[in-house]
């Protein structure tokens, strides 16, 4: 059986790590959606909560009820409201013109559109949203934003901050009390000086990317199902695309795209931890390579996977089927 092991000592350090930089626990809300990016949400939901995290993420209700028993604040990012809200969880509004569909009384986030154009309530439109906001009877906790490119060195960051700035102030004049938050991982990790008037959505940073002080929590298993020796000439999986020109002991390991992993062509050279080559194509459910004993690391990077599929890390990780058992380690 496959397996994941998460690294509960990296985990800790990398949330001591955040910790440090933002100066206190109850600044930080952990971002857990996705199953806390592949990891395994209720794994380290008691870990996080004994190093003072009480506010976290999460995309939708699903992700709320796993965690309501852990946290005391679980903000919703991606919520289509339905007037059934529940008063336990905060809400995100994403959109103006949904505002009078929550249930009077929820608690709510307005996010501010200060430029990625995703989601949210344009600048000119804030005092609008207020008011709708107030006749809808909604329970405004806080306001955020989100950068589009807090991980580049472009002028666009400074705008978005400045934008978010302009919008702390008009919220200051309309309420009290209300919690500001816009830095992701990468916005943290600028090593700038962050605001200390706001909270902070760490998401990746947690599981040890984006900062080479932080360690990878998630490494990744397969388990032997069969082995045998591939004969001079012989080739291995779907489509004959590796053959092998020496006699050669291989095995087959019980993981495979359906679980998550991309599917690999048999093209280009890709790597397991160990530096061995997986041979031929990824299939459903199982890869072959060079035999590597009963149990073999996949991969305790997932930049390593990522650079070779051209994409990013939290791609690889959330792939990750949640069937996957997660064990501490
Ligand atoms: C995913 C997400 C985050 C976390 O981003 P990281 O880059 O993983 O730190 C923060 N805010 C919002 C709105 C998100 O969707």
């Amino acid at each position: 059986m496959s397996v994941i092991k998460i690294n509960q000592k990296a985990y800790e350090n990398n949330l001591k790590n955040i910790i440090k930089k933002v100066g206190n626990s109850s600044k930080i809300i952990s971002v857990f959606k996705d199953n806390a990016y592949g990891h395994g949400a209720k794994i380290l939901a008691p870990i996080a909560k004994s190093l003072g995290i009480n506010f976290v993420a999460v995309k939708n209700e699903k992700e709320a009820y796993n965690l309501e028993n852990f946290f005391e604040n679980i903000l919703i990012l991606s919520h289509r409201p339905h007037g059934n809200e529940n008063p336990k969880f905060i809400y995100t509004i994403n959109e103006i013109s949904k505002i009078q569909e929550y249930k009077i009384g929820t608690k709510i986030h307005l996010k501010i559109d200060t430029g990625m154009h995703r989601n949210g309530v344009y600048m000119e439109n804030i005092e609008d949203a207020f008011l709708k906001i107030d006749k809808a009877k909604l329970n405004l906790e806080g306001i955020f934003t989100h950068f589009s490119s807090a991980d580049e060195m472009d002028a666009s960051f400074f705008v978005q901050r400045e934008k978010f700035f302009q919008a702390k102030s008009l919220t200051q004049k309309r309420y009290e009390n209300l919690i500001y938050h816009s830095y992701n991982s990468s916005a943290l990790f600028r090593n700038q000086e962050i605001p200390q008037d706001e909270f902070f959505r760490i998401g990746i940073a947690q599981f040890g990317y984006g900062d080479k002080n932080l360690e990878k929590v998630l490494s990744l298993y397969a388990h032997k199902l069969s082995e045998r020796i591939l004969k001079s000439g012989q080739s291995v999986g779907y489509g004959r695309s590796f053959s092998t020109e020496k006699n050669l002991k291989i095995a087959t390991y019980d993981l495979g795209y359906a679980d998550g992993l991309f599917r690999y062509n048999g093209q280009g050279g890709l790597f397991l931890a160990n530096n061995k080559k997986i041979l031929g194509k990824i299939s459903m459910d199982s890869f072959s390579c060079e035999d590597c004993g009963d149990e073999v690391c996949v991969f305790n990077d997932a930049e390593i996977w990522a650079d070779f599929f051209n994409t990013i890390s939290y791609e690889i990780l959330v792939k990750l089927h949640p069937d996957i058992p997660r064990v501490l380690i």
